[in-house]
């Protein structure tokens, strides 16, 4: 018994992260409240400016959410009825919900068996005349592998969306996720490694554009930045759109965790490092990221033979893991219309059967580490 049952040991920790930053925050937040402007100004500039330059972007749109980062993104390629998008069953609804919201369709590929990201021969072969772009998701805070998908999908005209709602501060060779593909899409749901306590989201992109056409759809068809009201007092509008903002209280709580989010991912992957060690020569495997990508470990995934029964163990123990993605969107009842089967993507299956997502957290002591650790390795001897 590692922790009395009252001792659990949960898979995050948001109170620790505030209350080390409570002067910070409160004082952040106050400023908003007493300026009295709460939907679009100076702190949602700066916050939009300082995360598209942190992404190597050049432009940066403050959105609602993911969700809508995605959508708007997609809308802004001029993706719609007709045409196809591309992506993986091993994702956050939303990833697939943002595509068939604009009307099209998604197509759903294989994974990588070491990265769990979008395999890119599986990609490659499934464009056809009609797709549109493909959404690469950085699953787990892993970065999925750009170097040979852009490329690839360039060469056949169709645009690459990040979904990086995982993996802020991720890398691909010293490059940050978001601003590699056409465009990035980031969450700051209050769990997401730079979090906002409510919800938000960010498109980047280098595709001035593309960034007009995400200010001007989110902002109800008005470009948010510079209003649209002329001399006379009346407003003109350019657009259909919809009401998708990062308001100011969450991009003033944003800016000041930006000033601390890379050491909040130092600490991500040492922790990652010190189950790696504990994990090394047992049946725990771990997921080993490719040399020339930057893991920020939003979580921290290992493959376990008789899951399930692993997963009761620990949680009898006190340790609290997570199934994330799990069953894959293709076997949901959700998606039953695309009628694809068991078998379809035997990858994605195989991982899904396999996995647990174990506590990590930045705050997250060591020995908790060793302790869920031990725990997990017992487990599975206790299985086999
Ligand atoms: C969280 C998440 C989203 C959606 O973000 P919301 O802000 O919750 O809409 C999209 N894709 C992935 C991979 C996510 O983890």
């Amino acid at each position: 018994m590692i922790a009395p049952a009252a001792m659990r040991i949960e898979s995050h920790d948001l109170k620790a992260q505030y209350l080390a930053l409570k002067a910070e925050v409160d004082e952040a937040i106050t400023a908003v409240l007493r300026a009295g402007e709460f939907e679009r100004g100076e702190e949602l500039w700066r916050f939009e400016e300082e995360a598209a330059a942190y992404c190597g972007a050049a432009h940066g749109v403050g959105v609602g959410s993911g969700e809508a980062a995605l959508f708007l993104a997609l809308r802004a390629l001029q993706v719609g009825p007709g045409d196809e998008v591309v992506t993986v069953p091993n994702t956050d609804i939303s990833t697939v919900a943002a595509i068939s919201h604009t009307g099209a369709s998604p197509v759903f590929v294989d994974v990588d068996e070491q990265t769990h990201c979008i395999d890119v021969a599986a990609a490659e072969a499934a464009l056809t005349s009609r797709t549109k772009a493909i959404v690469a998701v950085h699953l787990y805070g892993l970065p999925a592998d750009l170097g040979r998908l852009v490329p690839a999908a360039r060469a056949r005209g169709v645009a690459v969306v990040e979904d990086a709602a995982l993996a802020w501060g991720g890398e691909l060779d010293g490059r940050r996720v978001g601003g590699i593909g056409d465009v990035g899409c980031f969450s700051f749901a209050p769990h997401k490694i730079l979090g906002a306590y409510g919800d938000g989201g960010l498109v980047v992109t280098q595709n001035a554009d593309v960034a007009r056409a995400v200010r001007l759809l989110g902002g109800y068809g008005e470009p948010f930045r510079e209003s649209m009201q002329g001399p006379d007092g009346t407003f003109t509008l350019l657009a259909e759109g919809y009401h998708s903002h990062l308001d100011l209280l969450q991009a003033a709580v944003l800016r000041v965790k930006l000033r601390h989010v890379d050491r909040w991912i130092e600490a991500r992957r040492r922790l990652a490092s010190v189950y790696d060690e504990a994990f090394a020569g047992t049946p725990v495997r771990p997921s080993v990221p490719p040399s020339d990508a930057t893991h920020v470990y939003r979580s921290y995934v290992v493959r376990v033979p008789e899951r399930d029964r692993v997963r009761a163990l620990l949680a009898e123990q006190g340790v609290e893991t997570l199934l994330l993605y799990i069953p894959p969107l293709h076997l949901q009842p959700v998606y039953e219309s695309l009628e694809l089967r068991r078998g379809s993507f035997p990858v994605a299956e195989r991982l899904a059967d396999e996995l647990l997502c174990l506590p990590l957290y930045p705050e997250l002591p060591d020995d908790i580490v060793r302790e869920v650790a031990a725990a997990t390795i017992d487990a599975v001897e206790r299985v086999s």
